[in-house]
């Protein structure tokens, strides 16, 4: 019966909001006096005032480059086979370059997809995928603009969000 008419679980949702509240405003009014208390919970003003980032924080994807400017994806695509959100997408066409057997001709990541397990740069055998932009506003009006494209991900170009029409 206490289950189907819900006020015990309101109430319970209520007391717990409440105890957050009465907690860190006396934690903040403590530490304002000078006083030793824990620090209270702040609200994250984002994007305008982002949180640091752990240096093991896994963000937007970043391809690399060798020295020459091209990119360094072989086009083996163990990162699209095991990518469990199958967001990757390469086609591969032949190097001009005798000493490697393929490149990527176009590399697309759909973000929107994206689950940020990082398996991909674990499988890469050639280190040429990172998860280190520090990027974490991939944000867009339309689904097909979170589709990144190998120009993005190697930074020749940027994906900013555009307004609807
Ligand atoms: S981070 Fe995970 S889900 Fe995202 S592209 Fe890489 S393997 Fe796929
Ligand atoms: S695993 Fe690495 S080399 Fe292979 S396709 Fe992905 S990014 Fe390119």
């Amino acid at each position: 019966m206490a289950e189907r008419i819900y006020l015990w679980g309101a109430w319970r949702g209520l007391w717990v909001t409440s105890r957050h509240f009465f907690v860190n405003l006396a934690r903040h009014a403590l530490r304002a006096l000078g006083l030793p208390a824990r620090p209270g919970a702040v609200t994250i003003q984002f994007p305008e005032d982002p949180a640091a980032l752990s240096p093991r924080a896994r963000t937007r994807h970043r391809l690399l480059e060798r020295p020459d400017g091209s990119s360094r994806c072989t086009a083996c695509l163990l990162c699209e086979t095991i990518c469990p959100a199958e967001c990757i997408r390469i086609t591969a066409e032949e190097s001009p370059d005798v000493a490697i057997e393929k490149r990527a001709k176009s590399f697309d990541i759909d973000l929107g997809l994206c689950v940020f397990c990082g398996y991909c740069v674990e499988a890469c055998p050639v280190d040429a995928i990172h998860m280190d932009s520090n990027d974490v506003a991939v944000c867009s009006f339309a689904r097909k603009d979170m589709i990144w494209s190998l120009p993005e991900l190697m930074g020749r170009t940027k994906k900013p969000p555009e307004a609807p029409v």
